[in-house]
């Protein structure tokens, strides 16, 4: 016999907590900004890591942040 099983047999119930309902889990709530990279030269939309557009070969990307 162990501590811990004598503190179960005196707190029941511990082991069977209801969820909070206001503390959801995985939910996203205020996210990261989103940003669009685009090639500066032709406005194709390129990804994040690109530094060249793949499109024109320009090397000139701008970000444009989403709210
Ligand atoms: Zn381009």
């Amino acid at each position: 016999m162990s501590l811990s099983d004598i503190f179960t047999g005196l707190l029941p119930g511990t082991d069977a907590e209801p969820e909070s309902p206001d503390a959801p889990r995985g939910a996203n709530v205020d996210g990261p900004t989103t940003v669009v990279y685009e090639c500066r030269n032709c406005g194709t939309t390129v990804d994040p890591k690109t530094s060249r557009c793949p499109h024109c070969d320009h090397d000139e990307i701008v970000e444009y942040p989403i709210d």
